[in-house]
């Protein structure tokens, strides 16, 4: 069964499309520009055909679904000869609210939930909502599901997702935290597990997530029991460009000596702020490890400043499980950053946490870089939220059949 993976933001479209036999990617891509212009970069994986990379008019997600189908299949760029060899398609959602604790198949109903979530998630949700709709438009009556983002911490207990503001908000608006990046720290715990040769249900892990979004997530027995991302994904821990935790007195505060309104106020804490805005030189965290190597001193204060904010949600999130068998690093920083691993983990030793600074540093796909003697483990793994939304999707398709 080959399962087409699509993650539709407002003016892109991401997709995979993987064969289920051997969980093998036939091929990837990402159109960009939708509804601006166009631009469309298809890599076939297998077959040894050439990657497609070409600035092509893509008006919108519908187009652009219809020109992935078609570089899919044709001769000089395809895997498949024929739509009909895509069996279902499975979509990265970003809210699912309280409304979907798993992933589900899409029905009219499930829709109109969508919909509901919205105002949850004002950016993202309407254009997963357009993807559906574009695969259906093209597709016709394909089984597509939906795996969410927000999924996974819907285990959190109420004294986790609470927040201290007046009660009548969470029960008018749902307003709580619901933590994101679930399908990842879903994968990274089955994986964690499995490189621990132990069960799932018998573990206390962490996963940090930490890429251009970061968030840490504690895991008991498989379940989240919390997370660092919040009612939005800016809270928690400082990102690239986003703030984190921070004092909400200072929205104000910026906002009268500044003369600036709310919208402009929330752009700077999303888009200027974390370690671009602290180190003024860089959201990449390449650029800061280097910058601080020639002596920057905000470069070096922004890596402090995110190392820092990691250790301590580490530190309570192990209380919080009481006690901690593995921690796991992944996505971009996490994957490639032997520098913050190794500055994460200098003070972990107080929970039997103790880096081996040799296999920290030597480069390998996924690995337990914690020294033989450590009495809990750390694990560099490689996410993969596609293969669990292929995976997701494989086996609900199934169960309807
Ligand atoms: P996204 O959240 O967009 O999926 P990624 O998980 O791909 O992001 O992470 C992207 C980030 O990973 C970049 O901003 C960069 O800071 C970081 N990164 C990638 N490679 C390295 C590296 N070798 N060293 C340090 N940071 C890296």
């Amino acid at each position: 069964m080959n399962i087409l993976v699509i993650n539709a933001g407002s003016s892109s479209l991401k997709y995979q499309l993987i064969d289920m036999t051997d969980e093998h990617v036939l091929a990837k891509g990402l159109c960009e520009r939708i509804g601006i212009g166009g631009r469309l970069k298809h890599s076939p994986l297998s077959g040894g055909k050439p990657i497609y990379e070409a600035d092509i008019t893509l008006p919108s997600h519908s187009e652009a679904i219809a020109v992935v189908i078609e570089k899919l299949m044709s001769a000089e760029y395809g895997v498949i000869r024929d739509a009909s060899e895509i069996d279902a398609v499975g979509h990265r959602v970003v809210h699912g609210g309280e409304a979907f604790a798993s992933s589900v198949l899409i029905t009219d109903a499930v829709m109109a939930a969508l919909s509901e979530c919205v105002p949850l998630a004002p950016l993202h949700n309407p254009a997963n909502i357009t993807g559906i709709e574009a695969c259906k438009a093209v597709m016709g009556g394909i089984p597509q599901v939906a795996v969410f983002d927000t999924a996974f911490h819907q285990t959190m207990s109420p004294a986790a997702y609470t927040y201290a503001i007046p009660y009548k908000y969470y029960e008018k608006y749902k307003v709580r935290r619901y933590g994101f990046h679930g399908t990842s720290h879903r994968y990274i715990a089955a994986r964690t597990a499995a490189m621990l040769g132990r069960p799932l249900e018998e573990l206390k892990l962490i996963s940090c997530h930490m890429g251009n979004g970061s968030s840490l997530c504690a895991i008991d027995k498989g379940k989240s029991i919390d997370t660092s991302m919040g009612f939005t994904p800016i809270a928690g821990l400082l990102m690239g460009t986003r703030c984190g935790d921070i004092d909400v007195g200072i929205i104000e505060f910026l906002m009268n000596n500044e003369g600036l309104d709310i919208h402009e106020t929330l752009r700077i804490l999303n888009k200027e702020s974390g370690v671009l805005g602290l180190s003024g030189v860089s959201s990449d965290f390449r650029d800061l490890a280097a910058a601080a190597k020639n002596g920057n001193k905000r470069a070096a204060l922004a890596l402090d400043t995110f190392h820092y904010a990691v250790i301590k949600r580490i530190g309570s999130y192990a209380v919080a499980m009481n006690g901690v068998d593995a921690i796991t690093f992944t996505a971009g920083i996490g994957e490639n950053s032997p520098e913050t691993r190794a500055a994460i983990c200098r003070n972990l030793g107080c929970l039997g946490l103790y880096l081996d600074a040799e296999k920290n540093n030597a480069l390998s796909v996924e690995a337990d870089i914690s020294t033989d003697d450590s009495p809990s483990r750390i694990f560099v793994i490689p996410t993969n939220e596609e293969l669990v939304i292929a995976r997701d999707t494989l086996d609900i398709v199934s169960a309807q059949r």
